[in-house]
């Protein structure tokens, strides 16, 4: 072990039950480079890499070398997989510990594509470039968003190859997340029947994420309602910015409320809730405009698993849970329609709201019209969507909604609302794929600059032009891939 760089190593998850994890180290990688380091994000952890060189860094972020205080492990789980049932668990992915930050926050720094675990299954616990630096610019944008996600701190490549379709080359990401308790979790400690465990999992994730719950009446019922609470946040942002996520399964749905596993995973540019990017998803199962009715579903199995904590009986636990779920439905309804408000500038509430809203929505799928630079129309009547703007249907939309504005009380504050929650920049998939193309050739200039972009997502005036724009017809994608 060496010295640490300002990693403080607080671990907590090595001490839960025995069968949530496996103590084990990465798996050595070959010749590992650094890519690309977070420098932003590394300062907020108090981290400092500057003292080091690029080999030692590279080092210890592919996990060749571990930290003074780590206790490298493979956390258990399992997890709906499109809707059916499956053991799962890190499987490429090795959790170096718990580092505190100078605020004291938490927080788990894990390496992905670091290597074969017990719960590999068939894989080769190894990544590829692409996919990595794919997750560290979409991670990133979304944070810069505003939408609650884990990080990426570093990406390396390992000097060896990964067999995917082609050969390709490997890559270790390290990511950083307030922590990887997933719905899944949960599901496997239900699964393997073991109450006890599953209480101590419970109190953990109250200590972790809820504090605020500690002293509830009953603690399953307190932490799946604040769950519930932060998914119907996160997806209504997700809405928000037209971010498809991909593979929702449960797996992938974090109980902090935090966006976790990024995939295939990509921006929809013309509005159509059947958007699907996913060469995975041939059923459209997690298209754009599901993603609501999926968060659902998702709770409804994490609530499954705490029934032997909502009450002894098996007939008035469920009874509790299924009130408790058929509440998602308002709940998300209402948050959808006050981030609507907010993306229209909506700010006194007015019963024509609700219909505007639907009238857009329909105006925008018939007309192709790409959804973030329709309400940056809205704002600066700047980005032409010529076919949208022509159809007189949208013209009466435009001047009644105008008429609409009016009835706040001051328009100011509308604009500045409508600036605050309608991005200028969102990663086009085109874009994205062009970076990634060039990077895997040695090309880092597009990643960089993207990079440097999606830092902004809301100022106007970084005169990238470019990159506010749809594909062109002739370059869109289609498909992406989770690249396991
Ligand atoms: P994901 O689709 O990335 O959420 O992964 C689903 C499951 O497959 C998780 O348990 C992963 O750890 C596992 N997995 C994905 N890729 C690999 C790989 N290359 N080798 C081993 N396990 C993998
Ligand atoms: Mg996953």
């Amino acid at each position: 072990m060496i010295k640490n760089f300002g990693f403080k190593f607080d671990n907590t998850y090595v001490d839960l039950p025995e069968i949530m994890a496996t103590k084990l180290p990465p798996v050595a990688v070959k010749k590992p480079k650094l890519v690309v380091l977070n420098q932003t994000l590394a300062d907020s952890l108090g981290l400092d890499f500057s003292e080091n060189t690029d080999e030692l860094n590279a080092e210890i972020l592919s996990g060749n070398k571990l930290i003074e205080g780590s206790c490298p492990l493979a956390q258990a789980y399992c997890g709906h997989q499109f809707g059916h049932f499956v053991m799962l668990g890190d499987g490429r992915a090795i959790l170096l510990g718990e580092h505190l930050d100078p605020k004291q926050q938490r927080w788990d720094i894990q390496l992905k594509g670091s290597g074969r675990t017990p719960y590999s299954r068939g894989g080769d616990g190894r990544a590829a470039l692409g996919p990595m630096l794919r997750e560290y610019i979409i991670s990133e944008a979304i944070h810069f968003l505003n939408i609650p996600t884990t990080r990426s701190l570093a990406v390396v490549t390992t000097g060896e190859d990964v067999l995917r379709e082609t050969n390709l080359k490997g890559a270790v990401l390290t990511r950083v997340a307030s922590s990887h308790l997933r719905v899944g979790t949960f599901q496997y400690i239900a699964a393997k029947q073991d109450i006890s465990a599953l209480k101590t999992l419970v109190d953990y994730a109250i200590q972790r994420h809820y504090p605020e719950l500690i002293n509830a009446e009953n603690k399953a019922i307190a932490l799946f309602s604040a769950v519930m609470t932060r998914q119907i946040n996160l997806i209504v942002n997700w809405m928000r910015v037209s971010f498809i996520h991909g593979v929702m399964n449960t797996d992938n749905m974090s109980i902090s409320g935090e966006s976790i596993d990024y995939g295939p995973c990509a921006f929809m540019d013309h509005y159509d809730t059947k958007t699907v990017f996913s060469s995975i998803d041939h059923y459209g199962r997690y298209a754009y405009g599901s993603q609501p009715v999926i968060g659902q579903w998702n709770l409804a199995r994490f609530i499954e698993s705490l029934f032997p904590l909502i009450d002894r009986d098996g007939k008035k636990a469920e009874k509790i849970a299924n009130d408790l779920i058929a509440n998602y439905e308002d709940l998300f309804a209402n948050a959808f329609h006050k981030m609507m408000k907010n993306k229209l500038g909506m700010i006194s509430d007015e019963d024509q709201d609700k219909r505007m809203m639907t009238d857009l929505f329909k105006l925008m799928h018939k007309n192709q019209a790409d959804y973030t630079n329709t309400f940056r129309y809205l704002i600066n009547g700047k980005f032409p969507q010529e076919k949208l703007l022509n159809d007189p249907d949208f013209i009466i939309w435009e001047a009644e909604w105008k008429k609409r504005l009016s009835k706040n009380q001051n328009s100011e504050d509308a604009y500045k609302l409508m600036i605050k929650y309608n991005p200028v920049f969102i990663p086009r998939n085109h874009k994205v794929e062009e970076a990634l193309f060039e990077a895997e050739k040695g090309n880092f200039s597009k990643f960089l600059l993207l990079c440097k972009i999606i830092k902004k997502p809301y100022d106007e005036d970084l005169n990238q032009e470019d990159y506010t724009k749809p594909a062109p017809a002739s370059n869109r994608v289609y498909k992406t891939y989770c690249g396991t």
